[in-house]
């Protein structure tokens, strides 16, 4: 992930830029300058403040980051309402994309109401706080026995006891009734802000990040998901095959599955049930945690090796400061908060990684995702300040991600940790445990914001809340909870981006824009092999091409940035169906009369 970047950040820069002329205009100009200044400058310290408070939590230092952020985000809010002033006011079409950016940047608007203000401000804490402290409680008279979401992650990815992973599934679910009441106020009193800002509602406000009509950008996204849901179904069909020949009649033939059996407490990643639905004779071959730990590969050494990867395509090394300023081990002696995040400290050149590096393959592939929010960073330092952040809010995630899948077995030869590339008859193996991950998300990472989006618009109401969310699970992902559940429950409440507020297609996006990214990339870099073993490690025309991207920033609309790497303006999920192509024809095959879909 990255950390929250501030909402946008400002430049001295900007006020070199020709300003319109006029009365109008020239406020325009000094209201930008002004808003430019300020969000730097407020938005460094509270990355400062953030910086030391995730590497050495105290009471101290979490007041100080509050505090900062706050200031940021009461300077945001003002200035997003303000911009609305010159929504008819002529400007040049680089103001014109400063002020929007402004106006849309916000995740949340508070109404200008004060009382209303600080009780939105406490509800968005209380919900946060109920999450961050939720604790599944299976005997309340020993409170020593209280599970953490840290607890219920480890069983549901662990046990293979049905009656195990129901009760770890149904007690964490317990965290979200007391939410519902504080998330219904939450929603009427978002709403308010957002119409004040001249939006219909706060679902409306985060569509309108996306450069189109609200409405059209809903439709681009049903696009997207028709395509790739052939592929998701099969997938779900043999799950569902495999989990049947271990669980029984728990799991029906042709009905939804279980929620409870995925191997992870939202079914949003199926990677732990591998060792259920491993194709036979298809094991890999190697480990590469195995290989990291035989050969002894260091933490610092294997970010060397990420850092690699980005300089084989041209670009230019980290700088030294990142080597002195990053936190790559956990500490010995403090608390820090260890899941792994990329820095931009003063938006200029101090980047850093935050990670507590242990000698894994998952954790060798974090490390080029959060690399890749680095150099996405420093690619597009040299904009005016405000167009400093990536296309849209998905490409940001998508970059490292790209990158790591460039980690072949080839790759692996080529860089002297592995002796000799695996054959294809291995392929499957590879294929379905990537499968698991990222095309099982892909469900998932639609549909809570469309459950959201229809919260805010009013067409879900909280009388049926949870009768909504449940609606929605089986329509995309074809799951469904243990028992019925009805509307003493708040199961939304029980994932983390709920309760936190935070947008959640940037996620389904990312995980469209890496294949579509890598198979344009690899096309560059003249691979004729399968696009699964495909690396672009080395190619120089590869890297100018992502380079002519990432450089650009949001300077633009993001179509064009998507353009100026894959040559389109339009988003493809038919670089998955490439991608996959050998387990889709696999599955077809184990998959001959078998009952697909629910
Ligand atoms: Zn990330």
């Amino acid at each position: 992930m990255r950390r929250a970047a501030i909402f946008l950040a400002a430049a001295a820069a900007l006020s070199c830029a020709p300003r319109a002329s006029g009365p109008a205009a020239a406020d325009a100009n000094a209201f930008l300058d002004n808003a430019n200044a300020t969000t730097l400058r407020l938005g460094v310290e509270s990355n400062r403040a953030g910086w030391v408070q995730q590497t050495y939590i105290t009471d101290d230092t979490e007041t100080l980051s509050a505090h900062a952020n706050q200031a940021t985000n009461d300077a945001g809010a003002r200035f997003a309402k303000e911009a609305t002033r010159f929504d008819r006011v002529e400007v040049p079409p680089d103001q014109r994309r400063e002020l929007t950016l402004l106006k849309v940047g916000l995740v949340v608007a508070t109404p200008s109401d004060a009382k209303e203000s600080s009780e939105l401000s406490t509800i968005m804490a209380r919900l946060e706080s109920a999450y961050g402290k939720g604790k599944w409680c299976p005997d309340p008279s020993k409170p020593d026995t209280c599970k953490t979401i840290d607890d219920v992650t480890r069983i549901m990815a662990t046990s293979r006891k049905e009656p195990e992973l129901r009760a770890a599934w149904e007690g964490w679910h317990t965290v979200g009734p007391p939410m519902r009441a504080d998330y219904s106020r939450f929603v009427q009193l978002s709403n308010k802000g957002a119409k004040e800002l001249g939006f219909p509602d706060t679902g409306a406000m985060w569509r309108s990040k996306y450069d189109m009509p609200p409405d059209a950008f809903m439709r681009e996204l049903d696009r997207l998901w028709e395509q790739v849901r052939p592929l998701y179904l099969k997938l779900h069909a043999y799950a569902r095959l495999k989990l049947r020949e271990r669980y029984g009649d728990l799991v029906p033939a042709n009905g939804p599955i279980p929620a409870h059996l995925l191997g992870n407490i939202w079914a949003q990643d199926w990677s732990n049930i591998y060792p259920l639905v491993a194709p036979p004779n298809a094991d890999p071959g190697y480990s590469l945690t195995d290989i990291l730990k035989k050969k002894n590969v260091a933490p610092l050494d294997m970010v060397r090796i990420g850092e690699r990867f980005y300089t084989s395509l041209g670009f230019a090394a980290l700088p030294k400061t990142f080597w002195d300023r990053s936190l790559f081990v956990r500490p010995r002696d403090r608390d820090v908060v260890c899941h792994s995040s990329a820095w931009d400290i003063d938006l200029e050149s101090d980047v850093r990684i935050k990670m507590c590096i242990e000698q894994t393959a998952e954790d060798f592939t974090t490390i080029h995702h959060e690399l890749g929010h680095n150099f996405y960073q420093r690619a597009y330092k040299d904009q005016p300040a405000l167009f400093r952040d990536s296309a849209n809010d998905g490409f940001h995630e998508a970059i490292g991600d790209t990158i790591a899948l460039s980690v072949t077995p080839e790759y692996l030869v080529k860089i002297g940790l592995l002796d000799k590339a695996t054959d294809a008859s291995r392929d499957t193996g590879l294929l379905m445990s990537r499968a698991l991950d990222k095309i099982a998300f892909l469900p998932f990472g639609l549909l809570i914001d469309q459950w959201r989006w229809k919260v805010f618009s009013g067409e879900i109401t909280p009388a049926t809340y949870n009768k909504a969310w449940w609606d929605l699970r089986l329509k995309y992902q074809g799951v469904a909870p243990p028992a019925p559940r009805d509307e003493a429950f708040f199961d939304p409440g029980a994932k983390y981006h709920v309760p936190d507020n935070t947008p959640y297609t940037r996620y389904f996006l990312a995980d469209i824009y890496q294949f579509q990214f890598h198979r344009a990339l690899s096309q560059i870099a003249g691979c004729t092999l399968p696009l699964h073993r495909c690396s672009i490690y080395d190619s120089k025309a590869a890297g100018q091409r992502l380079n002519a991207m990432l450089s650009m920033g949001q300077s633009h609309p993001w179509p064009e940035a998507l353009e100026a790497l894959t040559g389109t303006k339009q988003m493809d999920a038919t670089a998955i169906l490439d991608y996959f192509a050998p387990l889709s024809k696999w599955l077809d095959e184990e998959l001959k009369g078998k009952p697909i879909g629910w």
